[in-house]
């Protein structure tokens, strides 16, 4: 099994930001050498961590040109192979997302499906959730958002 945290500073006078590879529609953006998608890198940093094969800025170190503006699937899909290529497959993903604003309820589902595809398991596999920060925190005064990312792996033969 493994966990994953990842947290960035948010934007004001943009027009959006990726979120589990969906595009979320606001008045805000996030800051980032790549796209910023947190879920994104709070999952590939868990399946990392569950094969004990280090962390994303290992593997795409922000001081590298190359990775600027990288598209965070391709993070994911280097964390993936590194599973598949080890004799494992994702058993299931729990997601908890830490955002003040904008309501994502709406966006879950298409977030779920898109990671239901992306890791290759169910969607019933693939749990998000999200959590205001009540007004406390960097969370909760709209500076931040983070994501929590929870995997376990499973041997390909079981
Ligand atoms: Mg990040």
């Amino acid at each position: 099994m493994g966990l994953g945290s990842d947290l960035h500073r948010l934007l004001p006078d943009r027009d959006g930001f990726r979120l589990g590879g969906v595009w979320v529609s606001c008045g805000f953006g996030v800051a980032a050498h790549s796209d910023g998608d947190v879920l994104l890198h709070a999952l590939a940093d868990a399946l990392l961590g569950a094969m004990a094969a280090g962390d994303i800025g290992d593997l795409f170190p922000d001081t590298a040109p190359e990775n600027a503006n990288q598209d965070s699937v391709e993070f994911l899909h280097a964390a993936l192979d590194r599973v598949w290529a080890a004799g494992y497959r994702v058993g299931n993903v729990d997601l908890t997302l830490r955002l003040q604003r904008p309501k994502l309820a709406a966006l879950k589902i298409e977030i779920r499906e898109v990671l239901s595809k992306l890791l290759s398991i169910p969607i019933d596999c693939v749990s998000v959730k999200a959590k205001t920060g009540e007004g406390l925190d960097a969370v909760g005064r709209g500076e931040a958002i983070a994501c929590e990312a929870a995997v376990l792996l499973l041997p390909c033969d079981a």
